[in-house]
Order: structure tokens, then sequence, then C-alpha cells
């Protein structure tokens, strides 16, 4: 018999925490489903900018890949490629994973959160400073941008496009 502890969220780190609930991301930002007990995971997405959150999401697995199927196959081969060839693994959160600069030199900027998890356990963590999610924004298609505006808009109605952050920023491949 497994232990319902399992799945206790207080060992999720703070920073992923879902800043407007004030606590753990206990839905799916798209459809609802419950994610602490969703059995293939789910991603939590978050921009910190001037050590504020301006920017969170978290998607069970069934949202997360629909929404990845959708972006066109130059643009999630070109994303692929740019993460599989530049991330620097084992950085988990204390700093970039593109280009390795620590956490602490940009903290006080903007950043993004990247995460994967099963239950309360990361799986997956990456932080991703300004300058390199920048350099994102030149692998995404039209078509690709134009399904991220729309995923944008149906579940952040009334965010300011521009305050809104491109897909290669958040490194949802
Ligand atoms: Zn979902
Ligand atoms: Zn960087």
């Amino acid at each position: 018999m497994e232990e319902s502890s399992d799945i206790s969220p207080e060992s999720i780190p703070k920073e992923l925490h879902s800043e407007y609930e004030e606590r753990p991301f206990r839905n799916c930002t798209r459809c609802g489903e419950t994610l602490l007990d969703y059995s293939e995971g789910y991603h939590i997405a978050k921009i910190f900018k001037l050590a504020e959150t301006i920017f969170e999401y978290a998607l069970c697995f069934s949202c997360h890949s629909g929404l990845i199927n959708e972006f066109s196959v130059d643009s999630k081969r070109a994303l692929e490629e740019y993460y599989s060839t530049n991330m620097k693994p084992g950085m988990r959160l204390s700093g970039c994973g593109l280009c390795g600069l620590s956490k602490s030199e940009f903290v006080d900027l903007e950043y993004s959160v990247g995460a994967l998890f099963h239950g309360s356990e990361m799986i997956e963590g990456f932080v991703i400073c300004a300058p390199c999610m920048d350099s994102t924004n030149s692998l995404i298609s039209i078509k690709t941008q134009g399904i991220w505006d729309d995923f944008l808009s149906e579940n952040f109605p009334g965010v300011p496009a521009d305050a809104l952050p491109a897909p290669g920023k958040l490194g949802v491949i």
C-alpha cells in the first residue's frame, strides 16, 4: 500500500508555487485537472521580473503535450535542437541552464523557471536568464506563434499581449 504522504506538496520549492494561489499548484491551468495525483506528471512555468512573478501556469501532461503537438514541425525541431545542444545538465534551479550564469547574477532582473513534476517530486527543473530567453525568439515560426497566442488568450484573458511571454522563453518543449 502506498502512503498518500508521497504527494505532500510541502517539498515543492517555494519558487515553483503558484504566486496567485499562494500555495503549490493544484489544478491544470487549461483543463482544471488535479495535478498532484496526475500519473503522467505536469509542467510548471513561471517568469520573474524584479523578483516578482509576472506570469505562471501549470499544465497537466496531456494539456502540455497537446499544446506542443500543435506547434509547427519546424519550430518543434528548432527548439528541441536548440535546447538539446545548449542546455547544461545539472544546473536545476541554481542558474541559467543555457549560459551557466549563476542565478544570483540576474535574480533581480528577468528570468523564467520551468519544471516537470510527478506529484511533489521535481523530475526536471531549469532557469533561463533574459538574454537567453530572447535568443530563442528567432526559432519560432509564425504558425507556432499563432498557436501560442491562442493558448495565452484562452487561458489568460485580460493580460496585455506585451506582458505575455514567447514560447521559447519558457522552454516549453
Ligand atoms: Zn490539463
Ligand atoms: Zn543565460
